[in-house]
């Protein structure tokens, strides 16, 4: 279990973390979403041992390895690390690269000659590189080289996996099919790995738990469907889910849109988003019906083809709300009034003494 309390990071004036607080289990695939200079990097740095905290302490088990005047270095913690910039050696064969990783690790088991054959087969099927084995990097696809490095970080068989975006320099469809790998190779493995990324998509396919930052504190730290579906504060709605935050009233458990007669029960929505008397709507939960239609009413201002859907702007009042219809949903033009409303909820007039349970 690793252990971060009270961990601060300041760059000259810059607070780079404030105030994290996290507990990570054993064998977690934890991944770490923010947007750029959110202080993802920095504090997989900090876990790494690549520098001090500012304050706070971390804790590997009963070990602490830092707080804000010594801190254990990287190679006296059992880590692997992969980053985005793959930074294989030129000279080195992709054997070479994981025979090396098994000699100098500190924590890889010594092993004879034959023992280390072994692991090198073992680690280049895991990752699907045996066939090229003599190779250099220069002879690799993208693909290939961040596969060679993955495997230089597994191969002595660290407690934690560090990554920090490792995908990002790889085109999007060899993306989607390293995030499949990663993820069955932490299944095979049982490491705890700690994934930095941006990619809300790759965050939400590959975790076991989702820590969503803001200008270096945590905002949320959930499953991926909790993090997507109950968005604690207005930056996760918005960030993970691209929600609409719609502004109204909070009455006891119902919710009245600004400038409307409609009443919409609580859905699960947080404390601190009725406190700001806000309700988040994702785009793929509006439903776009006729003008006279009871809901809120406003104007197509977008209207924009996608492929298996179609992405409306909806000017409402002042505001703007992104919608995302199925390519089958009836199609309305830029300029068209419509009524918005939430997918499978019925939306009601405040006088009526019947509401319907929504979820
Ligand atoms: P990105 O996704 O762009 O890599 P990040 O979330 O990883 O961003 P960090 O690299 O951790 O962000 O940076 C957090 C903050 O600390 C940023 O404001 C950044 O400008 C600042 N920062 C990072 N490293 C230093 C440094 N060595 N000196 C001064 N400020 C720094």
């Amino acid at each position: 279990m690793i252990t971060l309390q009270g961990l601060e990071k300041e760059y000259g004036k810059t607070a780079a973390l404030s105030q994290v607080e996290l507990t990570i289990q054993k064998g977690e695939f934890l991944a770490i979403l923010g947007p750029s200079g959110c202080g993802k990097t920095t504090l997989l740095r900090l876990l790494a041992g690549f520098m001090k905290p500012t304050a706070g302490t971390i804790r590997f088990g009963d070990k602490e390895v830092a707080n804000s005047k010594q801190i254990s270095k990287p190679e006296n913690r059992n880590i692997g690390m992969v980053f985005q910039s793959f930074a294989l050696w030129p000279h080195m064969t992709v054997e070479e690269h994981i025979c090396f990783a098994l000699k100098n690790h500190r924590f890889s088991e010594k092993r004879t000659p034959e023992e280390q054959e072994v692991r090198v087969t073992e680690v280049l099927q895991l990752v699907g590189m045996e066939s090229f084995r003599e190779r250099y990097p220069a002879a690799l696809s993208g693909g290939q080289q961040q596969r060679v490095a993955l495997a230089r970080a597994i191969a002595p068989k660290p407690d934690i996996l560090l990554m920090d975006e490792p995908l990002s320099a790889l085109d999007a469809e060899l993306r989607i099919s390293m995030r499949k790998e990663i993820k069955q190779i932490h299944k095979k493995l049982g490491a705890t790995i700690i994934y930095v990324t941006h990619d809300q998509g790759e965050a939400l396919a590959m975790a076991d738990r989702v820590l969503v930052m803001q200008h270096g504190r945590i905002e949320q730290a959930d499953t991926p469907e909790a993090i997507y579906q109950r968005p604690e504060t207005p930056f996760v709605a918005t960030f993970v889910g691209k929600a609409n935050l719609v502004e109204g009233t909070w009455n006891g458990n119902y919710f009245n849109p600004a400038g409307s007669q409609l009443r919409w029960k609580d859905n699960g929505v947080s404390e601190k988003l009725k406190q700001k008397q806000l309700f988040p709507v994702r785009p793929e939960e509006w439903q776009l019906l006729p003008a006279e239609a009871e809901g809120l009413n406003g104007e197509i201002i977008i209207s924009q083809f996608q492929g298996t859907e179609r992405h409306y702007v909806i000017r409402v009042g002042g505001q703007d709300y992104q919608a995302s219809l199925p390519i089958a949903a009836p199609v309305w033009c830029e300029g068209e009034r419509v009524t918005l409303q939430i997918r499978g909820r019925k939306t009601q007039d405040a006088t009526e003494e019947v509401l319907l349970e929504i979820r």
